[in-house]
Parts: C-alpha cells; structure tokens; sequence
C-alpha cells in the first residue's frame, strides 16, 4: 500500500507544470486542456473573478462561435454544454434602408449555422470546468508585469486584498502588491490584445511585430424581448450595410438582441455627437432597428459610452525560449468582422495540444513546432478580417458579390470537397487558414479563365452570327 502511495506521488510530481497568463476566453480554454491531461495548472489573470461580479467592463457581449471553436470545446467536453446555450444563425438577413425588405443570404449548404454565444456565460463556464481539477488553481487580482528572461519566468504582482488569494500547495501567499516570480515548465501568454507577456518580449531581436488601429470604432446597443419573444427573427445575423459603416445584431437566449454600430471615428463625431443628431442617424439610416432601440436608450448609451477602437496586431513568432507561446489576441488580435478571433484563439489551443502530443510531450519541440504551423495561418486570418469588413459593409449589396456567391455554391454541390466557398472554408471547416487563402486562389485563377473562355466563346459566337447576318445588318 505504501509503495502504491509512494509511486502515486511519484508520478503526481513527474507531472509537468504550465502557468497561464490570463483566464479570459483563451487562458480559461488552456486551463481546461491541461487539466485534461493532468499537469499543474495556474493561471493568473488581473481581474478579480468575472463569476463574483455584477457587471463585467468589456468587450462584444456576444459572440459568434464556429467549426473551429467548436472542435476545440468539443476536445474538452464542453462543446454540446455551450451549443445549447446559444442562438444558431443560419444567415445574414441584410435589412434595407426602406426600413420593410429584406434580402437572406444562407451562411453555407442547408443546416450549416453560427452560433450567437454569450461571452460572459462562457468564460465562466470555462473556468469551474477547469477548477473542477484539483491541478488547476486561479489566481484572480494577480497582474502579470513581465517575463524574466533569464529565469524563463514570469514577473507577478499581486493586486488583491491577501484574504482573497487562494492556497497552492504549501506555498504561503504573497502580500497584497508584492512581486513574485513564477517557475513552470510551459508559459502560456494569454493576455490579451495588450499582452504584457509580448510587450517584455519586444526587445529580443528578429522578434516582428505590428499593429494597426482601423479607423472604425464600435458602439453596442440592446433591442429587448417584446412581450418575453424575440423582437425580430433570431436565427439570422441582422446587417444594415450602408456603405462606410454598418450596423449588426445578434440574438442572445434572453431573447434580448445585442445591436453593434461600426462606424469610422469621424462619422460618430460628425454625425452621432448629439441626441439629435444620433437619433436623426438611426432613424434615417436604420429605420426598423430605431424603432426597436427606441430613442430613450440610443440617446442614453450615446451619452454614457464612447465608441470604442478596434485594433489588429501581428507578431512573429509566436514562441520563445523553449518554453513560451504567446496565444488568443495576445499572438493575433483581430477586427471582428470574420468572426474568427475567438474561434482562431481556441483552435490555438487545440494545435497546440496537439502538437505536444504529436512530440511526445517534449516541450521545447512543441513550442517550436507550434509557431511554425501557427504564425502563418494567424497571419491570413487577420488580413482576411480586414478583406471581410468591406464585404459587410459593402460588397453583400453588390450584384458581382451576389453572383459569385451563387456561383460558388453551384460549383461546390458539383465538386463539395475541393470547391467550397471561401467563407464556409473559414467557417465550417478546420482546413488551416493558409491552405484557405491557398485554394481560394486557385478558385479565382479557375474562375478568371473560365470567364476569358466564355467571352472569347461569347466574342467568336457574336462574330459568327454578324457574318451569317451580314446582309441583313447591311455589312
Ligand atoms: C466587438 C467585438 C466582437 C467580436 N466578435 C467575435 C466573434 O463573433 N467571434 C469571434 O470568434 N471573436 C470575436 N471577437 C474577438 C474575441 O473577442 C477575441 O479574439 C477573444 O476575446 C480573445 O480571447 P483572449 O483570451 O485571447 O483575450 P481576452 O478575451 O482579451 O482575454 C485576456 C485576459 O487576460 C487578462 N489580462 C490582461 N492583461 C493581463 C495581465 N497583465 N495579467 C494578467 N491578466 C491579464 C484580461 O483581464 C482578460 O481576462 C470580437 C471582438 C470584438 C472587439
């Protein structure tokens, strides 16, 4: 008995430890991951616990979960739980300025969908998955300040009142403000679009880095449940696109709908910086969306909130030392319009579970490995977010755009496994970002010469029917 005790201790501590900068959407998900397999889980993150708080400062309250979200919760159990939990989305039903037609543009073949997901909910849910592991511990209130590069940790400051810090091991905790260096085999950057963990990493060189404010911000709203039902339809994405700024809105299971304004900084300021002159906006340009705002709350969250920027970041690469991975918004924060940032961020997870498992749990292999399968494809999906902002706002009302759509759907229930659309390729599959961008070209090299063929066919027929005609056209 006391030699199984002993062995049971002995493979307890030959268990490898990660420490997790962050427990937003990504930081929570890697928790979850590495309780799955069993290691040392902390994670420090600066907030206090979002479970014990009225009222969450943030970002979207909703969000719109995708194949690759969803393969990397199913990996940890919780895909079907958060499923449930949300609002399929079916397609984007564009509104016209008319304020009464409508134009429906299914996401992809019949069935697929989007999930509308609330982002509070999950993160929550996230978190008590992994502190169900008696592994896994969060440090709430404890601010990551920096990475000591020669001790391979991280530099923490604890910002909560001692009472509050939970117990780890035998460890004593630390004091409130107190800096204290953290040791783990793995380090997982987790952070956020500001990520203090990639701001300490500036300095080493042939380390890339870029970013870039769009000149579009975002405002959010809510449209309340009428009489307890869903004020319009809830299974599409609502779109108001209006040329240079667009309007979305996506249903919540409170039957609530969460009413984003993206617009350019100057148009908030030229158009949107008094009552009146917000609601004459709205009710112009919106019209069916303004009556279900209602004035009151347009003009109410006009006064309190102001518009917030939207930033999108590159780095390379994403991992450093032999033990540190920069992942989430920390390695690649995006514009939101492909949907994809969270959804990118959790699959970052999952490669890398699964590289570390396709390297026999070598860890300094994995991190390298990772960002070398990674950097690219985070790449392509930040541009493709930039290329989706003109479709939304834009492109959806074009006749070009329409028939392409059409064509690619016609060409992918001919040829379903190599001609699929360039949004369900990013939406419903795992097929890596780089291979997308990949094939979409050749799908537009396929397309350019079928289109010369068919006007040079076009010109030729044209030519024969002039000369058969000839007399009667008087040539
Ligand atoms: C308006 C909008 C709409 C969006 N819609 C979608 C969508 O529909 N679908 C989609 O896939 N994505 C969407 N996104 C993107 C998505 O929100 C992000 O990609 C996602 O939140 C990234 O998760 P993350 O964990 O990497 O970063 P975050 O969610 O930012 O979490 C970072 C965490 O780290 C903590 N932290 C920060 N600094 C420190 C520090 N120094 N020490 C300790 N902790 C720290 C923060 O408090 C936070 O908890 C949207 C984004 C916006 C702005």
């Amino acid at each position: 008995m006391a030699f199984i005790k002993r062995q049971l201790a002995d493979a307890k501590r030959a268990m490898p430890s990660v420490v997790i900068a962050g427990a937003g959407l990504v930081g929570a998900l890697n928790a979850c991951f590495f309780a799955q397999k069993g290691w040392d889980v902390s994670v420090y993150e600066f907030r206090r616990d979002i479970r014990t708080m009225k009222h969450v400062q943030g970002r979207s309250i909703n969000l719109a979960l995708s194949q690759r979200g969803k393969s990397a919760l199913e990996a940890v159990g919780l895909k079907e739980y958060i499923v449930n939990q949300g609002v399929p989305l079916y397609a984007r039903l564009i509104h016209n300025k008319d304020g009464k037609t409508y134009n429906r543009q299914p996401y992809g073949k019949p069935g697929e969908h989007i999930v509308s997901i609330n982002r509070r909910h999950l993160n929550e849910v996230m978190i008590t998955q992994a502190e169900k592991s008696p592994n896994v511990k969060f440090f709430f209130e404890h601010k990551v300040k920096s990475v000591d590069y020669d001790k391979k940790q991280l530099v923490v400051q604890c910002t909560s009142q001692p009472s509050r810090i939970p117990q780890f091991g035998s460890k004593s905790p630390p004091a409130e403000h107190e800096e204290f260096h953290v040791d783990a085999d793995l380090i997982l950057a987790c952070d956020g679009a500001y990520s203090a963990v990639r701001r300490s990493l500036m300095t080493i060189p042939r380390f890339d880095f870029s970013q870039e404010y769009i000149e579009h911000g975002y405002v959010e709203l809510n449209i309340m449940a009428n009489n307890n039902e869903f004020a319009f339809e809830e299974n599409v994405f609502h779109l108001w696109p209006r040329g240079h700024f667009t309007l979305i809105a996506l249903a919540n299971r409170d039957k609530t709908f969460t009413v984003t304004i993206f617009a350019p900084f100057t148009e908030f300021e030229k158009h949107m910086s008094t009552t009146e002159d917000v609601l004459s906006f709205f009710e112009e340009n919106f019209p069916d969306a303004y009556q279900l705002l209602g004035k009151e709350h347009i003009a109410d969250t006009f006064n309190r909130v102001k518009p917030q920027s939207l930033v999108s970041i590159k780095c390379s690469p994403h991992s450093f030392f032999d033990n540190l991975v920069l992942m989430g918004d920390a390695a690649h924060a995006m514009v939101p319009f492909y949907g994809q940032g969270m959804n990118c961020g959790f699959e970052d997870c999952l490669v890398f579970s699964e590289t570390l498992e396709e390297q026999g749990n070598d860890i300094a292999n994995a991190v390298q490995v990772y960002s070398e399968r990674r950097v690219n494809d985070a790449h392509t999906i930040n541009d493709l977010a930039m290329y989706n902002y003109e479709e939304l706002k834009d492109l959806v009302n074009r006749n070009s755009y329409k028939l392409r759509k059409k064509f690619d759907s016609i060409m992918n229930s001919m040829f379903p496994k190599s001609w699929i659309p360039l949004y369900s390729m990013v939406t419903f599959t795992r097929i890596p970002y780089s291979e997308v961008i990949e094939r979409r070209k050749k799908q537009d090299k396929i397309l350019s010469s079928l289109l010369t063929t068919t006007s040079t066919f076009a010109l030729i027929g044209a030519a024969i029917g002039i000369y058969l005609n000839r007399g009667k056209l008087g040539f």
